[in-house]
């Protein structure tokens, strides 16, 4: 066994006595009312973690009655400054937490450790961002009509937040969700992913040393379809931010379509990479390998399918396929791991049945290898879907998993429609040395969000989301005012504007 090897089961033996989950509603800890718990399990071992709280209907009514009543008195009434130093708070607290947050995070879902590192300092950084946009962004906008009128917007909170967050970066999308929704005065209810629910827990503790009036954040886990469901439904949320399936997705707006619910959706995705033959091919390579890989995969913005020019995929593809006997795939909570375990067992089932059809549908499916020692797990190795094309349901498919579907093109015409042939709609890759080619393919790509010459690095500034099946409404930067408050217009009559006198004799 090599020390990181060793190092990593010490952390694992430190973490397995980390207690049951707990709902936190109104500032407090508290079961269930049905008294009912689901089982967490780790990937890395098929075993038992701990039991966790399974919220329901009640649960959800009473976090919606804390809500709305801490929006209606403390919380809403507070001085904006004084509110963002409770968001600056979060954020120390998480900084300060770091070193336990990673590991839970890897125990939990299987990411590995130097991924999960990343997100939690991100987390942090959400809080300090919102915190500075609202109090430097948040701003209206002022139209003078001549010497007659003078119109203003401002922006208001909308109410209670219902917040629905999947497994697959969980404390950093739930953070990415409540910092500009508490920013921005709102009151919050978030119902975390049911196999991801320990970093969910430790928020809420962190959120309960900052000490932040009772009944501002609240956390109801449970199943999607009875606490999801009921959080959707409840008439005092007035807004759910959604990120998850697309057919989650359609389900939740059919079920808040009564309520009319302000939503916004972050959903699936087959983000394509499009290789030119004059591109740094090395850099290409890196960017690919590491866009479709790391994460385990579950990564909505992967590059999952990837378009290289005919006259350099032959080198490429053996250069891809040395990577992926080479990726370190191990246990998650061993610093050097690569690629770790699934999520769940249903999960990597699920995963390995597309594996299955790609073979039916025609593919040559290349895979890298899972050491022995960690048959217990829910791996799946890193996988090349080999002689792919766009008519697959491999390739028209969210797989989720560290499986990249390879096809080649001619040219950019081409390219394009392949591209943009999938439902999806939420992110692409450009590689190539001409510059005018590299916008031009981007603008022609049916994505929210395109990187040219770069893999996926975010900046918190710009919009985030998808179009197509990928999702409604952007957040980040200043968008996520546009869906967090509601904007209001006041229009002030300056002097003695002609008013119809109706019925005046
Ligand atoms: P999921 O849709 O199964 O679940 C997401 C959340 O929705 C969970 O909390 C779940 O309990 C809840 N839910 C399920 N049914 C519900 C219902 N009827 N009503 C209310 N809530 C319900 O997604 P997942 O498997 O947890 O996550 C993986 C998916 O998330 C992938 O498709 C991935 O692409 C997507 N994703 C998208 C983005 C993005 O920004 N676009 C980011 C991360 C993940």
């Amino acid at each position: 066994m090599s020390d990181l090897h060793i190092a990593a089961d010490v952390k694992r033996k430190a973490l397995a006595n980390v207690q049951d989950v707990q709902l936190y509603i109104n500032g407090q800890f508290l079961n269930a009312e049905s008294n009912q718990t689901f089982d967490n399990i780790n990937p890395f071992t098929n075993e038992k973690i701990n039991n966790v709280a399974s919220g329901g209907k009640e649960d959800i009514h009473k976090a919606a009655m804390a809500a709305k009543k801490a929006f209606k008195g403390e919380w809403g009434k507070m001085k904006q400054s004084e509110r963002l130093a409770y968001v600056y708070k979060i954020a120390d607290l998480i900084d300060e937490h770091v070193e336990e947050l990673a590991p839970l995070e890897s125990y939990d879902t299987g990411l590995p450790l130097s991924i999960t590192k990343k997100m939690v300092s991100r987390a942090s950084q959400n809080f300090r961002f919102y915190a500075e946009m609202v109090s430097s962004r948040m701003v209206g906008d002022a139209y003078q009509v001549d010497n007659e009128f003078l119109n203003y917007t401002i922006h208001k909170p909308v109410g209670v937040a219902g917040l629905i967050t999947p497994w697959n970066a969980p404390f950093m999308l739930e953070t990415w969700k409540i910092a500009p929704a508490l920013a921005t005065g709102n009151t919050v209810i978030l119902k975390p992913a049911e196999w991801s629910p320990l970093t969910a827990n430790k928020l809420a503790e962190i959120i309960d040393q900052a000490g932040l009036p009772d009944g501002v954040f609240n956390v109801v886990h449970g199943y999607g379809e009875t606490a999801g469901a009921s959080l959707v439904a409840h008439e005092d949320v007035q807004l759910i931010s959604f990120t998850g399936e697309t057919t989650t997705g359609s389900e939740i707006m059919k079920n808040g379509a009564d309520a009319l619910k302000r939503f916004s959706m972050e959903l699936g995705g087959k983000s394509p990479i499009i290789v030119f033959d004059d591109a740094d091919l090395d850099r290409a390579l890196d960017a690919c390998t590491w866009g479709i890989f790391s994460f385990n995969g579950e990564r909505c913005t992967a590059n999952s399918r990837l378009y290289i020019h005919e006259d350099v995929t032959e080198d490429f593809i053996a250069k891809l396929k040395e990577r992926v006997d080479h990726i370190t795939v191990g246990d998650p909570l061993d610093e050097s791991t690569q690629v770790g375990p699934l999520i769940h067992t249903k999960h990597s089932e699920n995963v390995k049945s597309y594996l299955e059809l790609a073979k039916e549908e025609g593919c040559d499916v290349y895979q890298g290898s899972v050491p022995e020692e960690y048959s217990r797990g829910n791996y799946v190795p890193p996988t090349l879907l080999l002689n792919a094309d766009n008519s697959m349901r491999v390739v028209q498919e969210e797989i989720f998993g560290p499986v990249l579907a390879v096809m080649t093109f001619r040219d950019e015409e081409e390219v394009i429609e392949l591209a943009n042939g999938v439902r999806y709609g939420l992110a692409g890759y450009v590689w190539t040395k001409d510059i005018q080619r590299g916008h031009r393919v981007s603008q022609a790509i049916d994505a929210g969000m395109l990187w040219i010459n770069s893999q996926n690095v975010r900046d918190l500034r710009t919009p985030f989301g998808g179009s197509k099946h990928s999702g409604i409404g952007r957040e980040g930067g200043y968008y996520a005012f546009e869906f967090y408050t509601e904007m209001q217009v006041v229009h002030v009559a300056l002097g003695d504007h002609r008013i119809p006198q109706f019925g005046k004799k």
